[in-house]
């Protein structure tokens, strides 16, 4: 990691001193077992990997791999645990719940240092946005568990069992409790698996769950591989699966699922539009438009990563959007000026790579910003494309980058049609003076999600979720709870 004594060295000889957050609150083991049955266990087979800070390539800790005998092991700990959470005093579950939510905000430093070392966001997003999330996540889901009968009235609710609950490497820590605040608010019990270059702010999160002292088995986190998750899947213990993932893992996972008597959610892939009209206050916009693409490197599921610009105010704002791009800031994560991070994994950075190629050759106009960048790690400058079409792969295909694809339209209805445009469907962006072309537009725009007039936003009671090959179900707010839950009349 960079110190003040420990130069950082760009690509052009260049060096720089950063002043990075102090990590000295920070402790990370050298090794990390398996949370399961209230207890940390050794994997059946001792396997262990790597996972590494993608800004220094250099190894954090060593994680448990967790083979078929170990998810068979989890899976048996929350069928185990199940009969008693369920049935315990809803308002008891719910204190269970605020523990973690409290545990979480006083160790919100340790947490937001450690979610920027294992997958390289900025230290501004990990402490403003992610853990602060998670914590709301908890507090929110925590405040249902005993008044679920108020949130469904006339029904008579019940739990589903034991859930089985995959996570990416986008949003670790917040992925986590947006998986398992629902859960335990409705009475499940959870095995989850945080993503193979993330594993870290799980496998703390176990801890607090450990110091808020769950009944055991109540929820049991495992590291692995894909192959894990598959294992969850498959596994015929388990009465929900509830993924977040790419499409194409989504698609594996709803295959494995079709006629058996799980239930599941599934958040996948976006592509969204996010438009801007002649009328919009433009500097803003263009604030917004720099948030939805460059926010977390653009591993964002919602990212705006399609821009509609009406065109008469294209060139300004194509101008305006490159000169704040030049202010951007690419570097260390732990550096509180930093603007965007690392690439989260090598693996990622080939992908994003591959795209820029790809949209070069299909005859894109490339630009990118001429930041420096580290030596070492992954990084990505921030980067558009302008002269590209609808029928291009970096238009319609999710690059899960900071790499914008900008299109110009004249009407209304040609940016709904372009917008709508897209086997995706999750989220979108308006920007405009008008309140009625906002309502129009949010009724329009395919997508679970449309934010007027700002972008990423996120709120706990709020649901999240997508149309076609975005998803199925909805997670956050009621809908989140109605995912847990048989209602029956
Ligand atoms: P992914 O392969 O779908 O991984 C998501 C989670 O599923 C990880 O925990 C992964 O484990 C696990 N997994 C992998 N194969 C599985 C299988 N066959 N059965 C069950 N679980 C499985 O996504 P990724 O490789 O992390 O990223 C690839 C692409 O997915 C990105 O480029 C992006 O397009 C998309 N993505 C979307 C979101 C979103 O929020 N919508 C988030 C992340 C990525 P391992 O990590 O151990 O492989
Ligand atoms: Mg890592």
């Amino acid at each position: 990691m960079a110190t003040p004594e420990n130069k950082l060295a760009f690509d052009d000889g260049w060096q720089y001193s950063p002043a990075p957050e102090s990590t000295d609150h920070v402790r990370i083991k050298k090794k990390y077992d398996l949370f399961i049955g209230g207890d940390f266990v050794k994997p059946e087979k001792g396997r262990y990997f790597d996972t590494i800070n993608p800004a220094t390539e250099e190894v954090i800790s060593r994680v448990a791999l967790a083979a078929d005998a170990d998810v068979d092991k989890a899976v048996k700990a929350a069928r185990k645990a199940y009969p008693g959470w369920s049935r315990m005093k809803a308002a008891e579950r719910g204190k269970y719940i605020y523990r973690i939510a409290r545990i979480l905000q006083e160790r919100s430093r340790e947490f937001a240092a450690i979610e920027s070392l294992d997958g390289g966001k900025p230290i501004r997003e990990s402490r403003d946005v992610d853990v602060p999330l998670a914590a709301a996540h908890f507090f929110y889901y925590a405040g249902w568990a005993d008044k679920l009968e108020y949130a469904f009235p006339g029904r008579n609710v019940k739990p589903l069992g034991v859930a089985g609950q995959i996570i990416p490497w986008n949003f670790p820590l917040l992925m986590a409790a947006w998986k398992i605040a629902p859960a335990l608010a409705c009475g499940n019990t959870v095995v989850i698996k945080p993503a193979e270059t993330t594993p870290l702010t799980a496998m703390k999160l176990a801890e607090v769950i450990a110091d808020a002292g769950l009944p055991p088995g109540v929820v049991n986190i495992i590291t692995g591989a894909g192959e894990t998750g598959a294992a969850i899947v498959n596994h015929p213990g388990v009465d929900k699966i509830a993924f977040t993932g790419s499409t194409s893992v989504g698609r594996i996972i709803q295959k494995a699922l079709a006629g058996t008597r799980k239930h599941y959610t599934l958040e996948l892939g976006g592509k969204a539009a996010n438009i801007i009209f002649a009328d919009a206050a433009i500097d803003q916009a263009v604030e917004g438009i720099v948030n939805g693409i460059f926010f977390n490197q653009g591993h964002v599921c919602c990212a705006g990563s399609r821009l509609f610009v009406q065109e008469s105010v294209a060139d300004r704002v194509i101008q305006k959007l490159k000169d704040r791009m030049e202010t951007l800031i690419v570097g260390d994560p732990l550096d509180k000026n930093t603007d965007i991070g690392a690439i989260n994994s090598q693996e990622q950075l080939a992908t994003i790579r591959s795209y820029l190629k790809v949209g070069q050759d299909e005859g894109g106009e490339m630009f990118q910003s001429s930041c420096r960048i580290p030596k070492k790690g992954y990084w990505c400058r921030p980067t558009i494309f302008t002269g590209v079409s609808q029928s291009n792969r970096v238009v319609q295909e999710e690059i899960f980058g900071p790499v914008l694809a900008i299109q110009t339209f004249r009407t209304y209805n040609e940016a709904i049609s372009k917008a709508n445009n897209t086997p995706y469907g999750l989220s979108g962006g308006i920007w405009t003076d008008k309140g009625s072309k906002i309502f129009k537009m949010t009724q329009s725009v395919r997508a679970g999600v449309v934010w007027a007039n700002t972008f990423n936003k996120f709120d706990p009671t709020s649901p999240f979720g997508g149309y076609k090959e975005s998803g199925v179900g909805r997670e956050g707010g009621l809908h989140g709870l109605d995912a847990y839950l048989k209602l029956e009349a």
